[in-house]
């Protein structure tokens, strides 16, 4: 893999990652274009499955028609359900729905659902499927860079309630995963460079010549020039794969790396109310500068690492301060509730992912919240 991390230019247009799990092992399939042949690939790795398809209106409008083509060549096409684009999609009266239509359509058990769009289209029909006649299989087609490195890989499904994100769920690990980076290319510039920021994450975390790779070539990423998206998206997805095989349902604490910047993401993502004022991404570049700059106070991690993150974020025009965010900035006091209700607070402690160096992240399992406060005191106050 290394020597592909240097000169990925060239070569055949497709790459597959396995993802090895006993008894649910898939395949990721990387490439450009590959919806026209997604009738053939499914039909040979489910034999005698039917497929409905479930996407959102943005994508059905814009890649829903060859797919439609693709399955119905190979006589597997049951029908799609669309769903509203957004995460107001991932709730209960949407799934119920989904789960009418989908069963209007004829699912049966030996039949799958493809899971058509980016996250959350990924996690709401992940989840239909996997409580579908008590379980049918999926086949997860991301069509958002995020979705590509990261939802689609690891079988998480899940929706929203009023209580938090993602608070309802199953563990569905996919049948197969088909990545076509070419549909990557209707991306709004803004949604691209926020799912950007989870590919970087993989750098940060674990692969420090990967994010070095990336402060050289990331303009030919964003452009998909020479193959080089295709060898982004594949990077993380074989990183996300070996994170997954490691810790299939986050018990042994692998996976709870891939929170890199993610509690003071979900922190900022809450403040800004979920909305288009903050992407998901925007929060993650912010959440990992600060997982970063807090590193090198508690004397972790050298500040020269903190600073290159920053800048590199810079360039590619991802925010990283918390004075980026639109609009009144939070309270020190405010971030710190925030992020008290995430996940990762286990008996009143908070556990961060915090870093000794760029590619060197290991999670911090009891944080002195008392520096913490202090740390954000100083970010909410814009220095
Ligand atoms: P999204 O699914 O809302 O997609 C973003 C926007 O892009 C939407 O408006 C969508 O219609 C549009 N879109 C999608 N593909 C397009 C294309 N090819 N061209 C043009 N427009 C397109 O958001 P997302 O960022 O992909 O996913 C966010 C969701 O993923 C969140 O709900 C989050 O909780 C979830 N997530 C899940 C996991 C997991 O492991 N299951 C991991 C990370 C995030």
């Amino acid at each position: 893999m290394r020597d592909g991390a240097i000169a990925p230019a060239g070569g055949a247009s497709e790459t597959t990652v396995e993802v090895a799990l006993a008894g649910r092992s898939y395949a990721i399939v990387i490439g450009e274009g590959l919806i026209a042949s997604a009738g053939r690939r499914i039909a040979a790795a489910l034999p005698r499955a039917r497929c409905a398809v479930v996407s959102d209106a943005n994508v059905a409008r814009l890649h829903l028609a060859p797919l439609k083509a693709s399955l119905e060549q190979d006589g597997i096409f049951l029908g799609s359900a669309v769903v509203a684009p957004g995460e107001t999609s991932k709730s209960f009266p949407v799934l119920e729905k989904l789960c009418e239509t989908l069963l209007e359509l004829g699912v049966e058990r030996g039949d799958c659902v493809i899971a058509f769009g980016g996250g959350v289209v990924g996690d709401l029909a992940g989840f239909a499927a996997s409580i579908l006649r008590r379980g049918v299989r999926v086949v997860q087609m991301p069509t958002t860079l995020l979705a590509q490195v990261d939802s689609a890989i690891g079988g998480k499904t899940g929706i929203d309630t009023k209580q938090g994100k993602n608070l309802i769920g199953t563990f569905h690990q996919p049948s197969l995963v088909l990545a076509d980076t070419a549909v990557l290319s209707t991306l709004s510039p803004r949604e691209f460079r926020a799912g950007y920021a989870e590919v970087a994450k993989y750098g940060l975390l674990g692969d420090a010549p990967f994010f070095a790779w990336l402060e050289v070539n990331w303009a030919d990423v964003f452009s998909g020039k020479d193959g080089k998206r295709r060898h982004a998206v594949e990077t993380s997805a074989r990183a996300k794969a070996k994170i997954v095989e490691a810790d299939e349902r986050e018990e042994s604490g692998t996976r709870a790396l891939l929170n890199l910047g993610h509690t003071f993401g979900h922190a900022l993502e809450a403040f800004a109310g979920y909305s288009d004022r903050l992407l998901h991404g925007e929060a993650i570049a912010i959440g990992m500068r600060l997982a970063f700059t807090y590193s090198v106070e508690q004397g972790l991690c050298p500040a020269e690492d903190a600073a290159r993150i920053d800048a590199h974020f810079r360039a590619v025009g991802l925010p990283t301060r918390v004075a980026d965010i639109p609009g009144d900035a939070p309270s020190a006091g405010e971030l710190l509730r925030l992020m008290a209700q995430d996940k990762k607070v286990m008996g009143g402690r908070l556990a961060l992912v915090l870093a000794r160096g760029v590619g060197a992240a290991f999670v911090e399992s009891d944080v002195d919240m008392g520096r913490l406060t202090e740390f954000l005191k100083m970010e909410c106050a814009g220095r």
